[in-house]
C-alpha cells in the first residue's frame, strides 16, 4: 500500500464523486488533521478581524470550510459502516475523537457565536432569505445547545463529556455487530432444516462452507435469522438463534463485548450534559430542536395511540395464543414461537406466505418499479450511471430533468455483508449548493446533491442453467427499499440553495421520516405493483390474487405492532427524563415498568432489548424514537390527499409535494410545510384508518 502526498490525497479532492477507486485508511489521518487545521485558521480568520459580518463575507466562507470537512470525513464514516474490517475501524476510530473535539471547540467558539449574533442584529438581516434566517436561528440555537453560553470554568468538563459520548457510541454498535458476526449456529442434521425456505438454506450452506464446514450455518444477521424464526419448525433452532439474538452485547457473552456499563454511563453523561445546559433533563434538550412542542404534549400522544391500539393488540395476542394451543400444539407460546405462530396463522387467514411473494419481487424489477413511481410522482428521470465503488455490489445511478439535466445522483449498496453495519439507512456524499463560483464547472452555479442508499438484503444465491438467480427481496424488504429512498429523494430534490437549510438538513427530527414513510405507500398500490415484480423463475407479475391476500394481511397484528413502537419510543423518553442513572432502579427495572404499561407480551427475564438498542445509544434518536410514530401520523395524512384526489399518481398533489414538502426542506418548520401541502392540521385519523384500527 502506497501512502498518498496530500496534494494527492482521495479526501481532499472535492472535485466530484468520492474516490472509492482511490481512498485508503491511510489517507484519513493526514486528510482529516489537514482539514482540521484548514479550519482552525479559516476560523480564527473569520472572527479575528474585529469587522460587522455578513453573509457572504462570514456565513459563505465558513460553509466552505465546514462543507470539505464534512465531505471527507463523511467518506470515512461510510466506509466505516459498509466496510468495517480492522484497517478502516481503526482509521476511523483515529480521528473520532478529533472531529468530535473540533466540533465541540466551535460549538462553544463565543467568538463565532457573536459573529452570528452580530448577523442577526445587523440592518442585512432582515434583507437575508427566511432560508439564510432560518440558518442564522439555527447557529444560535446550537450554539446554545453545544455549551456556547456556560461558564469558562464549565466548558473543559462539556468538551470531554461530548467526546466520551461520542467514543461511547462507537464502542456501542461495534460491541452490538462483533457480538452479532461471533454467534455461529451450525446444524449437522438436515431433518432440523424443516420449514425452511430454499433459499434461506442455500445461504446457510454457502455460509458454512466459507468456513470450510459441511451443513448448514445460520447466523444473527437478519437475512438468516428472521427466516429461522419465522419458518423454522425446529423450536431448539428457534429458541437457540432467539437467546443469541437477544442477549448480545449483554453480560452472558465475553465482558469486552457488553453494553450494559456503556449504557448507565452514557445516561449518566447525557443528564450531566443537559444539567449543564439548564435543563432538566435529557428529553427536554432533545426536544428544543424538534416539531414537537414539549415533553408532556408527546407523551400525551404516546399514550392516546396505546390506549386506541390496545384492544386491536389484545384480540391479536388472544388470537395467536389461540391458534398456537389449537393448530400447532403449543400449550405455551414462547418468545421464540411468535413469528413462527404469526406467520402459519397468516398462512392459515390469507393463505399466502412471504416466501409466495418474494418470489415475485426480483431485484431488478423492483428497481424498475421504484424509479417508475418516482418518476411519474415528480416528474423526473432515472438512469444508471457509473462512479468509483467501494465494492463490487454497489450500484449508481443519475436523476434529471425530462430534458436531460442534471439533478442528483445515488449509490445503492443493496446487500448485507459481514463488514457491514445492520439496517437500511440513506446518507448524503454532496450536498446541494448554489454558488457563482461554481458556475464555469455545473450548470447554474449549481452543485448537485448525492446519496448513499444502504441496505442489507439477501444478495442473489443459487444458480439456474449455468445463470446467477437474481436476488429476490420480501415485500418487507422492498418498502424499507422505498423508504430508504423517500430519504434519498428528501436530500435529492431539494431547491433550497443554501447547505445548511438544503434537503434534509435543518428538517425537525420527528418531521423528518415523513417521506420516507411517505414512499412506503406505493409498495401498497396494485397500479404500481405489476411494474415492479417478475417472478424469479416464470417472470409473471404479481397475480391480483395474491395482492389482495397482501393487502388483507397488511394490518394483520398492527395492534400489537403499534403498542410495541409506543413501548419502545416510552421507554426511550422516560429513560431520558424520569429515570435516574445514579438511582437503584435499573434500566430493565423501567423497561419493565413501562411494559406493564402498554405491552401485552412480555419477553423472557433474560431479554436484554437495552443493548441491542443502538437508535438511541449509538444513533441519533435519543429521546426521539416516538419521531417513527409522529412521522407517520403525518405521512399517513399528506397521502391521505392523494387518496382524497382519487389517484395515487395525482399529478397537482405529486407537484404540490415535491414544491412543499421535499423541495423546500429544511428551509422553514416542518408544520409549515405540512400546512401548505395539506391545507390544515395534521390528524391521527389516517394512521389509525391507514393501520386498520378504526373501531366499528
Ligand atoms: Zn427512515
Amino acid at each position: 500500500m502506497t501512502t498518498h502526498a496530500l496534494s494527492d490525497n482521495p479526501l481532499l479532492d472535492f472535485s466530484d464523486l468520492p474516490r472509492f477507486d482511490l481512498v485508503q485508511p491511510t489517507d484519513v489521518e493526514p486528510a482529516i488533521s489537514h482539514l482540521l487545521a484548514e479550519n482552525r485558521a479559516l476560523v480564527e480568520r473569520l472572527t479575528g478581524d474585529g469587522l460587522a459580518p455578513t453573509w457572504s463575507s462570514f456565513a459563505e466562507p465558513l460553509t466552505d470550510g465546514l462543507e470539505k470537512l464534512s465531505r471527507a470525513w463523511g467518506i470515512v464514516g461510510h466506509l466505516h459502516a459498509v466496510n468495517d474490517i480492522p484497517a478502516w475501524r481503526e482509521a476511523y476510530n483515529q480521528m473520532l475523537p478529533e472531529v468530535s473535539r473540533f466540533h465541540a471547540e466551535l460549538g462553544q467558539n463565543l467568538k463565532l457565536f457573536a459573529k452570528y449574533k452580530a448577523i442577526a442584529a445587523s440592518r442585512e438581516f432582515a434583507d437575508l432569505s427566511a432560508a439564510r434566517q432560518r440558518i442564522v436561528a439555527h447557529e444560535l440555537r446550537d450554539f446554545r445547545l453545544a455549551g456556547a453560553e456556560l461558564p469558562e470554568a464549565l466548558k473543559p468538563r462539556f468538551q470531554a463529556i461530548s467526546e466520551e459520548l461520542a467514543a461511547l457510541a462507537a464502542k456501542f454498535s461495534e460491541n452490538l455487530l462483533d457480538a452479532t458476526n461471533a454467534f455461529g449456529e451450525l446444524v449437522t442434521d438436515e431433518a432440523e432444516l424443516a420449514g425452511l425456505p430454499a433459499d434461506c438454506r442455500q445461504a446457510a450452506r454457502e455460509a458454512a462452507e466459507r468456513d470450510g464446514q459441511s451443513g448448514w450455518k445460520f447466523t444473527l444477521h437478519m437475512p438468516s435469522y428472521l427466516p429461522v424464526m419465522q419458518y423454522a419448525d425446529s423450536r431448539r433452532l428457534r429458541a437457540a438463534l432467539y437467546r443469541a439474538f437477544a442477549t448480545r452485547a449483554a453480560e452472558f457473552g465475553p465482558p469486552a463485548l457488553d453494553n450494559t456499563p456503556l449504557i448507565r454511563r452514557i445516561l449518566e453523561l447525557r443528564q450531566e450534559e443537559a444539567q449543564m445546559l439548564g435543563y432538566a433533563n435529557f428529553a427536554e434538550v432533545s426536544l428544543v430542536a424538534k416539531m414537537a412542542d414539549s415533553l408532556p404534549q408527546v407523551l400525551a400522544f404516546l399514550r392516546d395511540l396505546a390506549a386506541k391500539a390496545r384492544p386491536f393488540a389484545e384480540q391479536d395476542i388472544a388470537d395467536l395464543r389461540a391458534f398456537a394451543r389449537e393448530a400447532l400444539g403449543l400449550e405455551s407460546m414462547e418468545a421464540w414461537d411468535l413469528a413462527y405462530v404469526s406467520e402459519k396463522l397468516l398462512q392459515q387467514r390469507y393463505a399466502f406466505s412471504e416466501q409466495e411473494v418474494k418470489q415475485y419481487f426480483t431485484e431488478d424489477q423492483v428497481l424498475a418499479g421504484l424509479f417508475n413511481v418516482v418518476e411519474m410522482l415528480f416528474g423526473v428521470r432515472l438512469k444508471a450511471d457509473s462512479a468509483p465503488l467501494w465494492h463490487a455490489d454497489v450500484r449508481f445511478f443519475r436523476l434529471e430533468t425530462p430534458a436531460g439535466e442534471l439533478i442528483g445522483r445515488f449509490y445503492l449498496d443493496l446487500y448485507a455483508r459481514e463488514s457491514k453495519r445492520g439496517g437500511a439507512w440513506m446518507d448524503e456524499a454532496v450536498c446541494r449548493r448554489a454558488r457563482a463560483e461554481f458556475a464555469a464547472a455545473t450548470r447554474d452555479g449549481i452543485q448537485t446533491p448525492v446519496a448513499y442508499l444502504n441496505c442489507n438484503f439477501s444478495r442473489p444465491v443459487g444458480e439456474t442453467d449455468g445463470k446467477r438467480r437474481p436476488a429476490t427481496f420480501t415485500h418487507d424488504e422492498v418498502i424499507t427499499l422505498f423508504h430508504e429512498s423517500g430519504h434519498g429523494l428528501h436530500h435529492l430534490l431539494t431547491r433550497v440553495d443554501d447547505l445548511a437549510v438544503a434537503g434534509i438538513h435543518g428538517v425537525e427530527w420527528d418531521a423528518v421520516e415523513l417521506p420516507s414513510q411517505f414512499m412506503e405507500n406505493y409498495c401498497w398500490e396494485w397500479s404500481v405493483l405489476p411494474k415492479m415484480t417478475a417472478h424469479v423463475d416464470t417472470g409473471a407479475t404479481l397475480p391480483r390474487a395474491l395482492f389482495d391476500k397482501m393487502l388483507a394481511a397488511r394490518n394483520f397484528l398492527s395492534g400489537m405492532q403499534t403498542l410495541r413502537q409506543v413501548e419502545f419510543a416510552l421507554f426511550d423518553l422516560l429513560l431520558h427524563s424520569t429515570f435516574d442513572p445514579a438511582g437503584e432502579r435499573s434500566v430493565l427495572d423501567l423497561l419493565n415498568e413501562v411494559r406493564r404499561e402498554v405491552a401485552v407480551i412480555v419477553p423472557p427475564a433474560w431479554h436484554r432489548f437495552p443493548n441491542s438498542f443502538s437508535h438511541i445509544f449509538a444513533g441519533g434518536y435519543a429521546a426521539g424514537y416516538y419521531s417513527y410514530k409522529w412521522a407517520e401520523v403525518l405521512s399517513a395524512d399528506c397521502y391521505g390527499a392523494f387518496q382524497e384526489a382519487g389517484d395515487a399518481f395525482d399529478r397537482t398533489t405529486g407537484l404540490r409535494f415535491l414544491n412543499e414538502i421535499l423541495a423546500v426542506g429544511g428551509s422553514r418548520p416542518a408544520i409549515d410545510s405540512f400546512r401548505a401541502f395539506r391545507g390544515r392540521e395534521p390528524t391521527v385519523d389516517a394512521l389509525l384508518r391507514q393501520s386498520g384500527m378504526v373501531p366499528d
